[in-house]
């Protein structure tokens, strides 16, 4: 589904990403892990288009040369990205930032069909669908984001700390949530701080330093290996 070689990434003069090769298959979650700084949001941003100055090579869903495509095209051809700002428009009902994701999606024409779906899948949004999104709480926020990536059905999804902040009833649906999409062929490109949690789903995890990845493994593998995780993961 993703293929990334040798990726580098550049804010300014920082050469971050180090030539970072990863790759996720068709319905898998993979796990990005490693301390602050590691450089695992830059991975997903440059895959997602959001970072200037880019050297490597990507392949999505079959399609090779992402990276000379901006990020507008990288989303039609199927790729979802929820950053840990999250990025709703306060302004706006839940019902109204739904619509959004849905903006330049061929489902557009099918968007109250798509809503209802989007709610039945998030039970806490359903209820909450004419609520302004400024008045949810962190979590519901959070879902919201989540929300409005997938209800343009992407082929994959990445996701940025996406249970940061968030208190741990709403974690726990969120993981049952990833749980489903998995379950619904989506694949999931993970960067969580809540490693064992997010071990705990994943098929595969990749373990980021100073922008390499330095490991990579089963998600069972490392979930038993405290000393990878001693050495990589603690903040
Ligand atoms: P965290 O868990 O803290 O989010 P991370 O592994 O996601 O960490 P990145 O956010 O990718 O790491 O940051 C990697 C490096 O790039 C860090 O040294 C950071 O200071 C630097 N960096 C991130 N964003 C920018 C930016 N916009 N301009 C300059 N440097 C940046």
């Amino acid at each position: 589904m993703l293929t990334v070689e040798n990726l580098h990434a550049w804010y300014e003069h920082s050469h971050i990403l180090q030539g970072v090769s990863l790759e996720a298959k068709a319905g898998e979650i993979v796990s990005i892990i490693g301390r602050n700084g590691a450089g695992k949001t830059t991975t997903l941003r440059s895959i997602m288009g959001l970072v200037k100055k880019c050297r490597g090579s990507i392949a999505f869903d079959g399609t090779p040369g992402l990276l000379d495509q901006p990020a507008h095209s990288r989303y039609r051809l199927g790729l979802g990205y929820v950053p840990e700002d999250r990025r709703i428009v306060p302004g706006l009902t839940v019902r109204e930032n739904l619509r959004l994701g849905l903006v330049s999606s061929p489902l557009k024409r099918r968007e109250t069909e798509i809503i209802d779906r989007v709610a039945e899948t998030f039970p806490r949004l359903k209820e909450r669908l004419n609520q302004i999104a400024e008045t949810l709480s962190g979590g519901e926020q959070q879902m919201l984001a989540i929300a409005r990536a997938t209800a343009s059905q992407p082929r994959m999804v990445m996701l940025d700390e996406p249970s940061e902040g968030i208190m741990p009833v709403l974690v726990d649906e969120m993981f049952e949530l990833f749980a489903r999409l998995k379950e619904e062929g989506t694949t999931i490109l993970l960067v969580e701080q809540n490693v064992e949690r997010a071990l705990a789903i994943s098929d595969r995890a990749y373990i980021m330093d100073h922008g390499l990845i330095v490991h990579e493994a089963p998600a069972a593998a490392l979930l038993s290996d405290k000393a990878i995780q001693d050495r990589y993961c603690s903040v």
